[in-house]
């Protein structure tokens, strides 16, 4: 994966694919969903976040109570002691997110703690949440974090605008 390529293409491409997303919001094609799955598919056919791991090294998950509790179970270490070492509360979301970037987790580009990592990094980047509508804000500030995102909007932009009614 090349990260320079890539920042240098989502630059480029941000502004019309934000614009795409945003009449997204108003304008949802009838079968969205299978339309999504099926553009997705060919994304993941190009992409492999083991080459990536661009958003563990530029973004942070969000920890729930869970995800601490859970973490700090697998690393033999308290609640308490992983929150203090690793976390801070975001101010205007009061969210616990990580102190430094790239995530203290990411070893060779891999996730050290896979197994029991947040559900908000299991959960990246999001691509079959429904409606995917509901998460274009999501996508639209990831476009420039998240090849596999860029491509995929990408991809439904050009497909939307050539073959609907739009
Ligand atoms: S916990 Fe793992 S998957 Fe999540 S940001 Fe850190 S390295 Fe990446
Ligand atoms: S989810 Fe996106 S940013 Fe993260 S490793 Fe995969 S392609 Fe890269």
């Amino acid at each position: 994966m090349d990260l320079k390529k890539f920042r240098a293409t989502a630059a480029r491409k941000r502004k019309p694919l934000t614009a795409f997303l945003d009449k997204l919001d108003e304008i949802v094609p009838h079968d969205m969903p299978e339309l999504v799955a099926k553009v997705d598919a060919t994304v993941w056919q190009d992409i492999n976040c083991m080459e990536c791991a661009n958003c563990c090294k530029t973004m942070t998950p969000t920890f729930t109570k869970a995800d601490v509790k859970r973490i700090a179970a697998h690393l033999e270490m308290k609640p308490k002691e992983f929150m203090d070492k690793w976390l801070k509360k975001e101010e205007d979301s009061g969210d616990w997110v990580n102190t430094t970037q790239p995530c203290q987790f990411l070893v060779d580009n891999m996730c050290s703690i896979y197994e029991v990592r947040p559900a908000d990094c299991a959960e990246f980047p999001h691509h079959n949440k429904k409606p995917f509508d509901l998460y274009n804000d999501t996508f639209k500030n990831n476009l420039i974090h998240c090849p596999a995102t860029l491509t995929l909007v990408d991809r439904l932009k050009k497909i939307v605008e050539k073959e609907y009614e739009w």
